[in-house]
């Protein structure tokens, strides 16, 4: 062997060496430059809604008043059977939210507030997720004293235009529950928004039915205050940037564009689920939330058509902003149903929704963290579905 591959080989170990170390340097750099243009683009960051359309335009039996909607005057009307709501007086529990503002002017102190300056310049951009420990509900209501009962938070000297609620279904996930409470308060508190939480639990073991859980969160919700729009969340997704707010929305909202679990991709175009908001006046022309959903997939499609029957669009913000963690879980066994139940209920929208929601109000009940709310539902898929 020729001596000047002997004497190589301490030369290839600094080589190595060396360019192990460049490699690193680079990494680091691309870390750091990576973050400081996050930080650097909130300074001057400005939120634009990401419009975007969808498949073919609406049908051609579209009511065509829907083209040019005056929300303000809008003459859809929304009954709920009066009979089965509620009906257990005994065991119902039912308090009215009492707001910051309320209090106010309980106290005969000044009511009127200057309107809250912007915000986004407060905004920073990513926010740290936690997955563990849990932490003790009692934990968290030390922490979160500034709180109002029922989960319900507003700026305490200014005034915010628009009031928000948070509805979460729910049933058996009480560890997410804690995560998912200890990351929105600070969260949604740092946007300076009039907002309430509500969980809506489905009562018994049945198969669960998300979207109905969602329809009941709305109309409890309009029952204890005036609400300008509706998030609907699941509660295993975490937002990872505070500059995605949680305002009320012009158009609905799909909110979680981009989950890690998804490899922060959008799954497909016209995905509606995991988070999502939709004004007031929004879901009451689109009927709510379709009933007919039991187990796992569907809902959320179906209110994607409802969305661009009505000739409203999905909007959202964009990829790098609306960012999600998703808690682990098992996957639900999907319903075998839901594809067909999904192409039925485009002759439906009308009839299934809001104006034939049914269900028992089993408990409502303000925990300074939440308002709760215990519901036992009624399936009337069949009468819908199988005629
Ligand atoms: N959910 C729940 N308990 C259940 C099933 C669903 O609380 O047994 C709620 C919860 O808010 C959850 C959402 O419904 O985040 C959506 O269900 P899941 O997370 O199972 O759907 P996936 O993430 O698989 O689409
Ligand atoms: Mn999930």
């Amino acid at each position: 062997m020729p001596s000047w591959m002997l004497q190589g080989a301490p030369y290839k170990g600094l080589f190595i060496l060396v360019l192990v170390f460049v490699a690193l340097e680079y990494i680091f750099n691309t870390v750091t430059e990576t973050r400081n243009a996050i930080f650097n683009a909130t300074r001057s960051y400005q939120l634009i809604e990401e419009k975007l359309t969808y498949g073919p335009a609406a049908p051609n039996h579209t009511k065509k008043a829907n083209l040019s909607m005056d929300l303000s005057n809008l003459h859809y009307i929304v009954t709920v059977p009066p009979a089965l709501i509620g009906v257990n007086l005994s065991t119902t529990y039912v308090t009215t939210v009492k707001r910051e503002s309320d209090f106010t002017a309980e106290n005969g102190t000044s009511t009127d507030k200057p309107p809250c300056a912007d915000i986004t310049q407060t905004l920073y951009g990513r926010v740290p997720i936690r997955k563990y420990p849990i932490p003790s509900l009692e934990s968290l209501e030390k922490k979160f004293d500034w709180l109002m009962p029922g989960g319900h938070w507003s700026p305490p000297k200014c005034t915010v235009d628009k009031r928000v609620a948070l509805v979460v279904p729910f049933r058996d996930r009480g560890g997410h529950l804690l995560l998912f409470l200890q990351h929105m308060h600070p969260f949604l508190r740092k946007q300076q928004l009039d907002y309430t939480i509500f969980v809506v639990e489905q009562e018994g073991n049945g198969p669960f039915n998300r979207a109905m859980l969602m329809n009941v969160g709305y109309s409890e919700a309009l029952k204890s205050g005036k609400f300008d729009c509706f998030i609907f969340h699941d509660v295993d997704l975490l937002p990872e940037d505070d500059r995605n707010l949680y305002s009320c929305p012009e158009q609905p909202r799909h909110m979680s564009v981009a989950v890690d679990m998804f490899q922060y991709k959008l799954p497909y175009p016209a995905i509606f689920g995991g988070v999502s908001a939709i004004s007031t006046a929004h879901f009451k022309l689109l009927n709510g939330f379709s009933n007919c959903f039991w187990g796992w997939g569907g809902e959320d499609d179906d209110m994607s058509n409802r969305i661009r029957y009505h000739r409203l669009y999905i909007s959202r913000y964009p990829i790098t902003i609306a960012r999600y963690t998703m808690l682990s879980h098992r996957k639900d066994p999907p319903n075998p149903s839901r594809y067909d139940v999904l192409k039925k209920g485009q002759k439906l929208f009308d009839k299934d929704g809001l104006n034939d929601l049914e269900y028992v109000l089993v408990m409502k009940k303000e925990k300074l963290l939440y308002t709760w709310i215990l519901a036992r539902l009624m399936n009337h898929t069949s009468d819908h579905h199988h005629r």
